[in-house]
């Protein structure tokens, strides 16, 4: 998405070779206007696979998992961190370690919200190493749900996560895919089968 590129060259800060900061529109202020387009983007690219229900966990996918949510028309749902009083005991549940934050969850869903009949659409802000969208795809298959597939707002290409995901049969649709960075600089995975495709029907 050529509008989250522009954004994250003008806006991202380079903290390191693996750490972009993109706080100032996507996961501290959110430019909701730029939510709201990634959710049509990802109706746009997912919108014929009949999905009963988005997936995200907290908190910086929950507005790209609404804004999706209200664009494919169903509800989201998002991944607990912290197991709440009110939480009821039937959960699925996996295992999260953050790359930001150095420590590991226990995250978890309420079995009433994910059940056989579903398919499923896990969004997520970055994929980096892939911990979270792993647990959330092993969460999906442990509830019987159909994965059809994972969107990511930002993907950082040369960490291992697209890897992983690949290596269990998912499907992924990232809006921007970072090759490379590092201070000042940032390299984007040119979108060719998509340009392809809309040269093809042009
Ligand atoms: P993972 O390593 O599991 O793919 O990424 C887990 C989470 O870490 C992401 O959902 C995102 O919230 C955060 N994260 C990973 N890489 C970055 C990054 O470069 N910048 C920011 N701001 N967050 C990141």
């Amino acid at each position: 998405m050529k509008e989250l590129e522009e954004r994250i060259r003008r806006e991202g800060a380079i903290l390191s070779e693996t750490v972009l900061k993109v706080d100032s529109f996507l996961n501290h202020q959110v430019d909701t206007e730029l939510a709201l387009t990634t959710g049509r983007e990802f109706a746009r690219v997912f919108g014929g696979d009949k999905i009963t229900k988005v997936l995200t966990i907290e908190a910086s996918g929950i507005q790209f998992a609404m804004a999706a949510g209200i664009a494919l028309g169903v509800p989201f749902v998002y991944a607990k961190k912290k197991k709440a009083v009110t939480q009821s005991d039937k959960v699925y549940v996996a295992p999260v370690h953050s790359f930001t934050r150095g420590e590991t969850y226990q995250v978890s869903v309420d079995q009433r919200y994910l059940n056989a009949g579903d398919r499923v659409l896990i969004v997520d802000d970055f994929l980096a190493t892939g911990a979270a969208l792993v647990g959330l795809v092993d969460i999906v298959r442990e509830s019987g749900a159909e994965l059809v597939g994972v969107g990511c707002i930002i993907e950082k290409s040369f960490q291992e996560g697209r890897g992983l995901l690949e290596a269990k049969g998912v499907r992924i649709h990232s809006l921007a895919r970072i090759a490379a960075m590092r201070p000042g600089e940032v390299h984007f995975i040119e979108e060719t089968g998509t340009r392809q495709l809309e040269e093809e029907r042009a």
